[in-house]
């Protein structure tokens, strides 16, 4: 079944892991490469930059460059790898673009950012990361910035909204068409964004924290105040935010379709979503892969999902997300 993958890391990796050559046809370092993709039957891939935290860069033995020379930087290794197997991908930047990929055989790149810290405050550098190609951001990763404060385990940090940049930067990239990310974001942050988005925004990968405990997770209260906006999230494979148990760093298909089946419970059919944070994750999952994606479908249909609803959570739901608020 074609499916949507709302996030991974793999593009950082791809470059780590071979400064030189980063191909991304057939890497088998990395998590996924188009060859999985194909196998898989991937209908498109966001593509994170990820901004690389901190010692990142010393500890790949890479000399650290700054933010935007990395945004730059991986943003050319995923367009040169598109361009260069032009035969099965091409880059998509709205609905129209995944489905005229489709039409013509071929699998989808969506350029996405993780951690909005590169927008510095400045409303023209979201028009400058949109105008480059990127379709959605993630507000933060795990510290503050200047749209707001990350998840976290002190209550204070946790409940801290946006920023007032951060509420006029929403604003601004939901009028220019660029997907308002929450994953990662303080709970705080994201009632601000619930109550201020005026079209659907995402949980890229986020799972239910009713299910796996992780402050990373989802609320039931911001399950249904996301299915209310229209919004979608998307199911995350990392162990430490699918099990009960956080410290347990294996995982298997079962536990994804138990997130995705509370989730569905709670918001309704069309909240549920693929956000696999491929290569972005620590442990074992009994999926490591695009092309071990059947295995998911398998899963949601042993907790009752029927054909039609597994095709919404597989990509239709994104889809429509797209459609409602990328251009
Ligand atoms: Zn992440």
């Amino acid at each position: 079944m074609k499916y949507i993958d709302m996030h991974c890391d793999t593009v950082m990796l791809a470059y780590f892991f071979d400064p030189e050559h980063h191909d991304m046809y057939d890497q088998p370092k990395t998590m996924i490469d188009f060859k999985r993709m194909q196998k898989g039957d991937a209908l498109a891939q966001c593509f994170a930059v990820f901004l690389p935290p901190e010692g990142a860069f010393e500890m790949m033995h890479i000399d650290p460059i700054s933010d935007e020379d990395y945004i730059a930087l991986a943003r050319s290794v995923i367009l040169e790898n598109v361009a260069k197997h032009d035969d099965i991908i091409r880059m998509a930047y709205t609905a129209e673009d995944i489905e005229k990929n489709m039409a013509d055989g071929r699998m989808s790149a969506v350029l996405t950012m993780e951690d909005g810290r590169a927008v510095q405050g400045k409303l023209e550098n979201i028009k400058r990361f949109y105008d480059m190609g990127f379709r959605a951001c993630s507000l933060t990763w795990n510290a503050h910035n200047c749209f707001g404060a990350p998840n976290s385990l002190d209550p204070e940090i946790m409940n801290e909204g946006l920023t007032d940049f951060g509420k006029e930067g929403i604003r601004y990239m939901q009028e220019l068409g660029m997907l308002v990310d929450v994953s990662h974001l303080s709970d705080g942050g994201f009632w601000d964004v619930a109550e201020i988005c005026t079209k659907p925004f995402v949980a890229t990968h986020s799972n239910a924290r009713a299910v796996g405990p992780h402050q990373r997770n989802l609320t039931d209260d911001q399950i249904r105040a996301l299915a209310k906006a229209g919004g979608v999230m998307g199911l995350n494979f990392y162990p430490m935010f699918l099990n009960e148990d956080m410290n347990k760093d294996t995982a298997d298909a079962a536990i994804i379709a138990k997130h995705a089946r509370h989730i569905v419970d709670v918001g309704g059919i069309d909240v549920c979503g693929i956000g696999t944070d491929f290569d972005g994750f620590e442990g074992k999952n009994e999926i490591m892969s695009s092309d071990q994606m059947p295995r998911l479908a398998d899963a949601l249909k042993d907790v009752g999902f029927t054909e039609a609803e597994i095709e919404k959570i597989f990509y239709r739901n994104v889809m429509r997300v797209f459609r409602d608020a990328v251009k």
